[in-house]
């Protein structure tokens, strides 16, 4: 079962500690670098051990349709769907700023993506659903995730949600532009907008890709090839 970390309940614990152990103004800017600290981890990524799964789990979904070098791409996150025997259904949502929804019901599991989306976006948000399957709604979850219906635009709010949206969307940077065909496609390409049409995404999700990589290189050796 998937542990999601709740930076709130955290910070919470830590600030207690610090409440606990210091006095007067230590524990005070004590307390507020532990605030910060989290706030900023938030903006910045997932936390780099829970990042360092992801990759890996997305690897692991890419072996299963084969994809092992840059002659594979772009990905097509809709071959995974089909192998994982998940239907996928191009819909018009009624409201027009919902990208996609998965949902878990009766043992089928059906994944909803808006069709007037342009294909890059489509393909970002299968995959980023696709994030959800394996980590928020996986076999031993089915119970639990039971009518879950979940929208790639945050409708719910909460902390814990948009952990969990963070996390879909770090899936989906690592299916469509899995690390170790990033560090081939580094060596070759000399731009975004190459690598973006190789990647098969829009030139925002390849520049997002990148900078996170360069902010923790150690995401390029997450998984061996
Ligand atoms: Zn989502």
């Amino acid at each position: 079962m998937t542990t999601i970390l709740n930076p709130n309940r955290v910070a919470a614990e830590e600030v207690a500690a610090a409440r606990r152990s210091g006095t007067g103004t230590l524990r005070i800017l004590r307390m507020r670098s532990i605030i910060a600290r989290w706030k900023g981890e938030q903006r910045d990524m997932l936390p780099i051990e829970r990042a360092l799964e992801i990759e890996a789990k997305a690897w692991g979904a890419l072996a299963r349709i084969k994809i092992t070098s840059d002659s594979d791409l772009p990905v097509a996150p809709a071959d995974l769907a089909d192998d994982l025997g998940i239907i996928v259904r191009e819909v018009s949502f009624k409201e027009s700023d919902i990208s996609g929804a998965i949902s878990r019901k009766d043992g089928g599991v059906v994944i909803l993506v808006n069709k007037f989306d342009p294909p890059n976006r489509r393909r970002f948000t299968i995959a980023h659903e696709l994030g959800h399957f394996y980590l928020h709604l996986g076999e031993d979850q089915e119970g639990e995730a039971t009518d879950r219906v979940d929208f790639r635009r945050t409708l719910y709010g909460g902390r814990a949600h948009t952990m969990e949206e963070q996390e879909a969307n770090h899936f989906a940077a690592a299916f469509l532009m899995p690390c170790p065909l990033i560090g081939q496609a580094l060596r070759g390409a000399d731009n975004t907008q190459d690598m973006s049409a190789s990647f098969g995404v829009s030139e925002e999700a390849m520049s997002i890709r990148l900078k996170t990589i360069e902010k923790h290189p150690e995401l390029l050796y997450a998984v061996q090839r």
